[in-house]
């Protein structure tokens, strides 16, 4: 339980520390094996536009269930695989799926937007916009139909990375939107709104759980509602779960949002059927 790090320090590792380094490992083990056989999965969110009342977009959500260690959700999934690297195959994969589902329902007269999560580890791939524009072209994907979700973590790090904000610019050319995505619970900068091609903000859903009963949440949204309208963003609401929620939101002027009481994220299928 006792080991060096080789500077001549000793580091002790607890029975958790131990635990910790066997999950990651044995998380890294299945997840390679899983993409490899594309064993994970894609559940769709819908976004509901506010002024329309229509579902107009969606955001891909990664599931995995391995048969050996059983489900992985994203909350321990995600960290290991930015940690790994195999965010990277989590992305492209995610990426294809998402292309061929918009395409897919494209084809049946539905104009869903789809919107998928990036981590800033994606972006340091030098390739990173000619193989998003590869897979719209293999799937035939129009670019429109594509949202790409960054965090303020992500934008906290591209700020100082002038190859990162030069890849999104040449995609936001291309069509793609991008979406700043957990708005308010990081490192929001202003500054971010003018370095890179944002064309709307998810207000995360820690605001949204208290809107009702705080005045001071309220107030904070309706901030937010206005500083987004004022440089021309949409705004989304996240984690909507109460008829309220939607009612108060509708009424401050939010465009669009997102959350239990609109829908969980579900099967494509399942999506069709809602558009119904
Ligand atoms: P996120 O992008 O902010 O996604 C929203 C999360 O909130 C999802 O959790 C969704 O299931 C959950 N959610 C939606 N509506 C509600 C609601 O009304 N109430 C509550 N309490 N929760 C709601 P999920 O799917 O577990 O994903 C967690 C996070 O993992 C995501 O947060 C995203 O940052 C990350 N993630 C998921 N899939 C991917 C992926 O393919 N790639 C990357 N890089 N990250 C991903
Ligand atoms: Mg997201
Ligand atoms: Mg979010
Ligand atoms: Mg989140």
């Amino acid at each position: 339980k006792v080991r060096s790090d080789g500077g001549g320090n000793i580091i002790s590792l607890t029975k958790a520390d131990h635990k910790a380094l066997s999950t990651k490992a044995i998380i890294e083990k299945r997840l390679l094996i899983a993409l490899d056989k594309k064993n994970l999965k894609v559940l769709y969110q819908p976004q509901l536009n506010l002024e329309t009342g229509k579902i107009t977009g969606v955001e891909a959500l990664v599931r995995w269930e391995d048969e050996e260690i059983g489900i992985v959700t994203p909350d321990v999934l995600i960290p290991i695989a930015e940690e790994t690297g195999l965010i990277n195959d989590i992305g492209a994969f995610m990426l294809e799926q998402a292309c061929l589902q918009a395409v897919a329902w494209h084809k049946k007269g539905l104009d869903l937007k789809v919107s998928i999560n990036s981590s800033v580890r994606e972006f340091r791939d030098k390739n990173m916009v000619q193989h998003i524009r590869k897979v719209l072209e293999k799937t035939n994907c129009p670019a429109k139909l594509l949202q790409i979700e960054i965090t303020e973590k992500f934008a906290l790090e591209a700020e100082a990375e002038t190859s990162i904000i030069q890849q999104m610019k040449q995609l936001e050319t291309d069509g793609i939107v991008f979406v700043l995505d957990d708005f308010g619970t990081g490192y929001a900068s202003f500054r971010f709104m003018q370095l890179l091609p944002l064309a709307e903000i998810k207000i995360d859903q820690t605001f949204i759980s208290t809107l009702q009963y705080q005045k001071k949440a309220q107030k904070l949204i309706q901030g937010m509602i206005q500083f987004g309208k004022s440089i021309n963003m949409r705004v989304l609401a996240e984690g909507v779960e109460t008829a309220e929620q939607l009612e108060l939101l509708t009424s401050f002027g939010c465009d669009a949002a997102q959350g239990y009481h609109i829908s969980h994220p579900i099967t494509p299928k399942e999506v069709e059927k809602l558009l119904k």
